[in-house]
């Protein structure tokens, strides 16, 4: 049995909490209870189908009564490559569908299948089609391809029609109770029809309202004759684009749905385009959609959906009783915990993982690989490595384990091999524990990130076999003499203040008497001196544009200089560039691009232009360094120096975990902790044998 088995059978929830566990009626289906996990992109797709049949599932057997897939390319002539969504272009696609359905369906959840047609959303590098959209018009992607989309005309659209019409049957086949009309986030050709900013047509397909909405109509109609009597048949629509009267805006989009208010068997709202629907916690609470929503639901008699990163279950319950949303949209929050339905259901809210909106998982999507999440290890490894989000199998040995560093990585080993039963002794050197985050969630805009050691720090007070030792910075003689025979050593990272980063890899002239600080001094409360401060940011993450936010927050004349083009650039993979640099801008931060810090003196500092070389001094009271970071490793280094005294200790095993190891984000961390808990005492792969499981492309004979 494993040692979390059993868990999960209380069902002491507040009467209030009621309301979510109805069932709703949707069409001809009918919703276990108010938990929908509404379509999310995750990287895997067409590459990796039965891994994302397996998460699916898991999120199924966690309780959502609704679990859908991402959007799905439903016709070759418009796809979006390089990015790895499912596919359904011909019957050789209903397979690896089926089984997604057939493990949500195990858990008695309804599957749901959003279809798309990206249309000026996808250069089709894959099929060389020509892109078509309402308009003659460049595609819009987010690398400015040097393509054009060309107006559909009536003929194109009947053919668009007649291709929604074939992958709704194959959706049907595939087995799916939900097939959507996906009119949403600017990502496909009906939104791009709906919204003048895309549609500038003088045919009944443009201009009115009526003219504008004819296209959605047609196919949500044609969707239902083909399919309603045994599958619901939801529209998914952006309430507004935030564009002003330029593009959709709240009255007009209310007005279209009223025009159509009881066609489709449920309505599942959103806002603008994915950033903004998803906004990360540094720039949108909880809920912000709310005032964007509100109202839908007086417009029609049908379900209405919608997301806002909810995992408050007061505010869930709320939103049904005020009539705001009949269910309970999650994208996020339903990867960060797949069990929070089941954890509301049973009352357990002290087990509740809560997304902390860092839109890590988003970066899946945009870097083409596999989802991950920071609060949730196991996201994406459910099938590829057998690790599950609440289970994990039992001990399978008496030794005990020693964890050092109380950080994202030993919290989340420290809780995981809890469960499995080990006996845990965790030492922390400070007097709280949750490592970086403790510091970071103080900087503005991070502090939702805290819940990272909130759920763990819960878990811990659940686990009796685990004991928590604090003021204790161990030594490599105090490990010795412990004489635990397996440690695990999470100690971290500290920023480094040499400038050595992704640009210099060798450190910089620093003169005597220059004021140069790292993030790690910052964060410890060690602010720079003077008022003009240069940041450079040679990390391109968060950190550096969060730091010169603060300083320009501390009344800092804030300069910020990066080498790349544009601030915090990685940050486009969680969507957030363009609000950071649009915050950085309004706080008066000066942003300098294609530049690097050379030299620093007192008083001042040297630029290199990207280009040129030219080098330029601007004058910097103090300069802030976000660089890199260096591994708090000497405890490891100590420890693996005296490998031969390990066998008299009773020392077995001795790993670096974490940014001990080698830094990198939150999520690196948590999925190194709990990496380092599912191996303990597991039999490694053979030689030649990965540790996941893959799927590879299916050859076709050769036929020449
Ligand atoms: P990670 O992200 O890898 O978990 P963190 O930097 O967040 O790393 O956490 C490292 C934790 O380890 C910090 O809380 C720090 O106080 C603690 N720590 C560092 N060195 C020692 C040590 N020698 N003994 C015990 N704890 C330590
Ligand atoms: Fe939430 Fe971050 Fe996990 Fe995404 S990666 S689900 S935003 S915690």
């Amino acid at each position: 049995m494993s040692a979390s088995e059993g868990q999960g059978s209380r069902t002491d929830r507040p009467v209030r909490h009621d309301i979510l566990f109805e069932p709703v009626k949707i069409g001809p289906v009918t919703a276990r209870n108010r938990f929908y996990q509404v379509p999310h992109c995750n990287g895997m797709g067409y590459r990796d189908p039965t891994a994302l049949a397996h998460m699916r599932g898991v999120k199924a057997e966690g309780g959502w009564a609704v679990v859908c897939t991402e959007q799905v390319e439903f016709h070759h002539t418009s796809e979006i490559t390089p990015f790895i969504e499912l596919r359904l272009w011909d019957d050789r696609d209903i397979p690896a569908l089926s089984r997604m359905v057939d493990k949500i369906h195990e858990h008695g959840s309804l599957a749901g299948i959003e279809l798309a047609y990206n249309g000026m959303n996808g250069p089709n590098l894959y099929s060389r089609e020509v892109p078509m959209g309402p308009a003659h018009l460049p595609v819009a992607t987010f690398t400015y391809d040097p393509v054009q989309a060309r107006r559909m005309d009536l003929e194109d659209i009947r053919n668009v029609r007649k291709w929604h019409l074939a992958a709704v049957r194959r959706a049907k086949t595939a087995g799916f109770d939900l097939i959507y009309v996906y009119a949403a986030h600017a990502l496909g050709f009906l939104h791009h029809f709906l919204s003048r900013r895309y549609n500038d047509r003088v045919d009944e397909y443009g201009g009115s309202i009526e003219n504008r909405i004819r296209l959605m109509r047609e196919i949500t109609e044609e969707t239902k004759d083909a399919v309603g009597d045994t599958c619901a048949v939801p529209i998914r629509i952006s309430v507004d684009e935030l564009l002003g009267e330029g593009g959709l805006y709240k009255e007009e989009v209310e007005d279209m749905i009223g025009l159509m208010a009881d066609l489709p068997d449920l309505w599942d709202v959103t806002l603008a385009g994915w950033e903004n629907d998803s906004r990360t916690s540094r720039f949108a609470e909880e809920g912000a959609q709310e005032p964007f929503i509100d109202g839908v639901k007086r417009l029609t008699t049908k379900p209405v959906v919608g997301v806002g990163r909810y995992t408050s279950v007061d505010r869930m319950a709320s939103l049904v009783r005020k009539g705001v949303l009949d269910m309970i949209g999650a994208a996020r929050p339903s990867i960060a915990d797949p069990f929070l339905p089941k954890k509301i259901e049973e009352g357990r809210f002290e087990d509740i993982r809560e997304c902390i909106g860092c839109n890590i998982c988003v970066s899946g999507d945009f870097t083409m690989s596999p989802i991950r999440c920071t609060q949730n290890p196991t996201m994406a490894e459910e099938w590829r490595k057998g690790w599950h989000p609440e289970r994990i199998r039992g001990a399978e040995s008496d030794k005990p384990v020693l964890i050092v560093g109380g950080g994202p990585a030993g919290l989340e080993a420290a809780q995981a091999l809890g469960k499995r039963g080990y006996a845990v002794t965790l030492a922390e050197a400070g007097t709280e524990l949750g490592g970086r985050v403790l510091q970071e969630a103080k900087l503005p805009g991070l502090s939702v990130w805290v819940r990272v050691a909130d759920y763990r720090k819960m878990q811990l007070t659940q686990l009796p076999n685990v004991e928590t030792y604090f003021d204790s910075r161990l030594s490599a003689e105090d490990v010795l003499s412990f004489g635990i025979p397996r440690i695990a050593v999470a100690t971290g990272a500290t920023w480094r203040a040499d400038g050595v980063g992704h640009y210099h890899t060798q450190p910089i002239e620093i003169e005597e008497g220059a004021a140069v600080y790292s993030p790690s001094h910052v964060m410890a409360g060690t602010m720079p001196e003077g008022g003009r401060v240069v940041v450079f940011d040679d990390d391109h993450y968060y950190m550096g544009g969060v730091m010169a936010e603060l300083l320009a927050d501390k009344g800092c004349d804030v300069t910020y200089v990066t080498p790349a083009s544009e601030a915090s650039t990685w940050t486009r993979a969680t969507m957030e560039q363009h609000f950071i640099q649009k915050r950085l801008i309004e706080k008066g931060v000066s942003i300098l691009s294609f530049k690097a810090v050379v030299a620093i003196g007192p008083g001042n500092a040297s630029l290199a232009c990207m280009f040129t070389d030219r080098i330029e001094e601007i004058a910097a009271d103090s300069v802030v360094l976000v660089t890199a970071r260096l591994p708090d490793e000497a405890l490891y280094r100590d420890l693996k120096a005296r490998e031969t005294d390990w066998a008299d200790a009773g020392i077995e095993s001795v790993v670096a975990i974490g940014d001990c190891l080698a830094p990198a984000t939150i999520a690196h961390a948590t999925y190194a902790g709990r990496r380092y808990a599912e191996e303990l005492d597991a039999e490694p792969p053979a030689e030649g044998v990965l540790p996941f499981k893959r799927e590879i492309t299916e050859l076709l004979p050769l036929t020449e």
